[in-house]
Order: structure tokens, then C-alpha cells, then sequence
């Protein structure tokens, strides 16, 4: 049996901040004290840093399938990139393959996680919905997939109807509903009216996803809910009138989580308006807003109606995949690399706006697992826990580059952002995979994460003004 002792860190959990050290045994947390007096095979010495939870990652997309047969980044690079910016576990959306079945997808998926260099549990893109998916949720379950993702918008776009059946049965079977949501057919004749006008350039993306469209939808979804008693989650919401739809529904206890992401807090819209090409690096779905919109998205997260904050992590290259809709804005792939900065992105940017250390970790570590039903075995430091430990230098600096990320992508949204604080040492099970910024894990370590079903809600409801 494996031990090693953390001395002298401050720790960092969603409730507690205080300096000690960490007992680590047989890569689980044993003991949390002042002073710790214990042979170990091992010791690390904290002093100075920050000791946070292993990061988790709710929402990222590995190995995405593109229109000319194509594949985004995967495990091989990507798992590396998540562990060298703190993340210890991700959440890895499998997309429900053309004609297969749920359980055919979710095997075609598990030969490419095996190479993880972290953590990782799947929710399920639903793609087809019939009966055959319908009665097939069940088997997921069992095997700890228990959220699952539909959308409002684009071609695998669910009707209400559908919505309903769906998000019914995963009341019933403990599960969670991750939504997309977006008004489908305003996106479609916008679309249509741009692409007639001959308004082809990666601009009229974000201007055929205006935000009423994904109002409406958050509303929508919220009555989904309401009507259902399916705990849901709004995924990756770009707007304050959104995010205030999503507030107040939990004040009125609809079982409803927010997640927002990096991008809509730091990028705006100007990004649309890049020379040539370059402005389909920024193509997302739902687009980057206004700045009227990030500051009401700080301000949730700052007062506790962001629940979570994921990357919506999607490996793509400029040079190749974001080329594809040279011709057609409606063909670029939609989606940004993220997996690497998300941690230290909203560290830095927190600080800065005087977000308090647990809420960071809450947000960045706590809440995902408490969601997700991964908690308390992830997300916080406690005996019994798993060792997922990140030593956090807060006074090194670090500039972000394309050039020097581990992700594989060709480009980053956030080339040249200089951020103060870095990862020094991260470990997964209390094995260190990254050792001064260095990744020193391998391949192949990550376990698949079975995920518990009707998993804690978090009861936190905020009546602050956003
Ligand atoms: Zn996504």
C-alpha cells in the first residue's frame, strides 16, 4: 500500500480553506491534519500553494466526427492537455452513432477512452429517438451513464414530444438531462435567409443563432422540467436573460442547473468581425454575445446561479476542420479546444473579479460531481475521497499559446493570455501525473467512472439580482 504525505499546502475545498497536510493512502485521502506525523513512501512539500480538488470537466467532446470523415483531437493528446491544466476528471459526451444503438456507440467510444490519461464517465448524445433508443436507456444506466443530452437545435434536434417522453423516463430512472438549447427552426430560416442572400462568411452564424433563440429555449426546457420533475441541466448558456430564466425557475423549484462556459465569459462577439477566415476559430454553438451579456454571466457566477463551469471542449484545427466552411458558414464545425485553460482561465479571471477561492472550486470541481453523481468519491478533499489533488502555484504566471498547449489543436481562442497562477503538481488517485507543469503520467492510467443515479441536487438557490 502506496502512501505519500502533502505537508504544509493551504487547502482548498467548496466549504473550507485552512493550511495543512494530506495523508494519501492506497490512492485515497486517509487524513486531513495540522502537522501530520507519519512515515510515508513519499512526500511532496506544499508551501505556498493552493491544494484544490482534481478539476472535473462536465461537458467536453473527444474525437468528434467532421463532414469529410474527419476526426477531432482524442484521448491520446487531449487527456494529457486536461491533466496539465488541473483536471482530473472529464465527463466525454459519446454521440449516439448513425443507425447504432445506444450500447453499440457507448462500446465504439470505450475502446477510445481506454487511452485516457485521467478519469473519465460518459453522458450520451441521444441522436435517434425511438423506441428502440427509448427502451435501451435502462441497460445505460447499469453500466453509470446516467445523464444524457438532447437538443433543441441543429439536425438531430428533438420535438417537444420527444423531449417529454425522454426527459419522463429519466425522472423515473434516477437520470439527468443535459440540454442544447436552442430555438431550431428560427436557426434554420435565418440560415436560410443569409445563405440566399448570398451572406455565406463565418459571421452569419452567430447573427442566424440570435439570442432570443436561445431564450426561448432555455424557457422551454425550464417547463420540460417543471412538467417532467426531470433534474436538467442547461447546457453551456451564453446569456444573462437566460441564465435569470434558469434562476428563477430554481426559486420556484424546478430542479434546474446552469452550466456556462469559459468562452461566453471572456470572448465577445467582436470575434465575428476577423479578417478572412479566422472568425470561424469562434464558431460555437450558441455564438459569443455582447459584453452587456459576459458581465451578466460574471456576476452569476460570482453570486451562485452558474452551477458549473465545463469547456465544451471540442478538439478541432483551424487549418483542417475549420476550413470546411470555407464556402458555408452552416458547415464549419461548431466548437473551440478548451479542455487545457478552463481551470486556469477562470482562476485567473475570478481573482480578478473577486470570485472567493471555494467557489471557484465549486464551480470548477464540486458541483460537477455533485450533479453528476460522482460525489464525494470526486470533487472535494475528505477521507475516504479519491487523491485527485491539484498543487497550485498562485504566483507563477503563464502565458497561453498555441505553440506551447499539450491539446492538440492548431490554434487556441485564447492565444497570448497572460495568467497569474499555474499548475504545479497534479495527482490522480495520488499517483502525480503532472510534476512542475510537466506531464509525468501515461496513457491508458484514466478509469472509466461508473456514475451514481439520483445523485445529490444542490439546493442553492440565490435570489441575488444578476
Ligand atoms: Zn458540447
Amino acid at each position: 500500500m502506496k502512501s505519500v504525505l502533502i505537508k504544509n499546502g493551504r487547502i482548498i475545498t467548496a466549504s473550507d480553506q485552512f493550511q495543512g497536510d494530506i495523508l494519501i493512502q492506497d490512492g485515497k485521502i486517509a487524513a486531513i491534519g495540522k502537522d501530520l506525523k507519519v512515515q510515508t513512501d513519499e512526500a511532496i512539500d506544499a508551501t505556498g500553494k493552493y491544494i484544490f480538488p482534481g478539476g472535473i470537466d462536465a461537458h467536453i467532446h473527444m474525437n468528434v466526427p467532421c463532414s469529410d470523415g474527419s476526426i477531432s483531437a482524442g484521448y491520446d493528446t487531449d487527456s494529457i492537455a486536461a491533466a496539465v491544466g488541473g483536471t482530473t476528471t472529464i465527463l466525454d459526451y459519446v454521440l449516439q452513432e448513425n443507425g447504432l444503438s445506444l450500447e453499440e456507440s457507448v462500446r465504439h467510444w470505450s475502446e477510445k477512452a481506454k487511452l485516457s490519461a485521467i478519469d473519465y464517465g460518459f453522458h450520451l448524445i441521444i441522436t435517434q429517438a425511438n423506441d428502440k433508443t427509448f427502451n435501451e436507456l435502462n441497460l445505460l444506466v447499469e453500466q453509470g451513464i446516467t445523464s444524457f443530452k438532447l437538443f433543441m437545435a441543429n439536425d438531430i434536434a428533438m420535438t417537444d414530444r420527444e423531449l417529454f417522453r425522454f426527459m419522463s423516463e429519466f425522472k423515473k430512472l434516477g437520470c439527468k438531462a443535459c440540454i442544447h438549447a436552442e430555438n431550431k427552426e428560427i436557426i434554420l430560416a435565418l440560415q436560410e435567409k443569409y445563405v440566399t442572400e448570398g451572406n455565406i462568411s463565418p459571421s452569419y452564424h452567430a447573427k442566424s443563432r440570435p439570442e432570443p433563440s436561445e431564450i426561448e429555449a432555455i424557457n422551454r426546457a425550464i417547463t420540460l422540467s417543471e412538467l417532467t420533475g426531470c433534474p436538467t441541466l442547461i447546457a453551456h448558456i451564453s446569456t444573462t436573460k437566460g441564465l435569470k430564466l434558469v434562476q428563477n425557475a430554481k426559486a420556484r423549484g424546478i430542479p434546474i442547473h446552469g452550466e456556462s462556459c469559459p468562452h461566453y465569459l471572456l470572448l465577445s462577439e467582436d470575434k465575428y468581425e476577423l479578417e478572412g477566415h479566422e472568425s470561424a476559430k469562434y464558431v460555437l454553438s450558441p455564438p459569443l454575445r455582447n459584453k452587456e451579456n459576459l458581465q451578466g454571466l460574471w456576476r452569476g457566477v460570482l453570486n451562485g446561479s452558474v452551477d458549473i463551469i465545463s469547456s465544451d471542449h471540442n478538439g478541432f484545427s483551424y487549418t483542417k476542420h475549420k476550413q470546411l466552411g470555407k464556402e458555408d458558414f452552416r458547415k464549419i464545425p461548431n466548437g473551440a479546444p478548451g479542455i487545457e485553460h478552463r481551470f486556469g482561465l477562470i482562476y485567473h479571471y475570478g481573482m480578478e473579479k473577486g470570485l472567493d477561492l471555494s467557489r471557484f472550486v465549486e464551480l470548477v470541481s464540486t458541483n460537477p460531481a455533485k450533479i453528476f453523481g460522482l460525489y464525494p468519491q470526486k470533487g472535494t478533499i475528505a477521507p475516504g475521497s479519491d487523491a485527485d489533488l491539484v498543487l497550485f502555484n498562485p504566483e507563477a504566471e503563464q502565458v497561453i499559446t498555441a505553440k506551447s498547449q499539450y491539446q492538440k489543436s492548431d490554434y487556441t481562442p485564447y492565444e497570448k493570455t497572460k495568467l497569474k497562477g499555474s499548475v504545479d503538481t497534479v495527482l490522480l488517485r495520488g499517483e502525480p501525473i503532472v510534476h512542475q507543469g510537466t506531464f509525468v503520467g501515461d496513457l491508458g492510467k484514466g478509469n472509466y467512472l461508473k456514475r451514481e443515479r439520483f445523485s445529490t441536487s444542490l439546493q442553492k438557490v440565490t435570489s441575488a439580482e444578476i
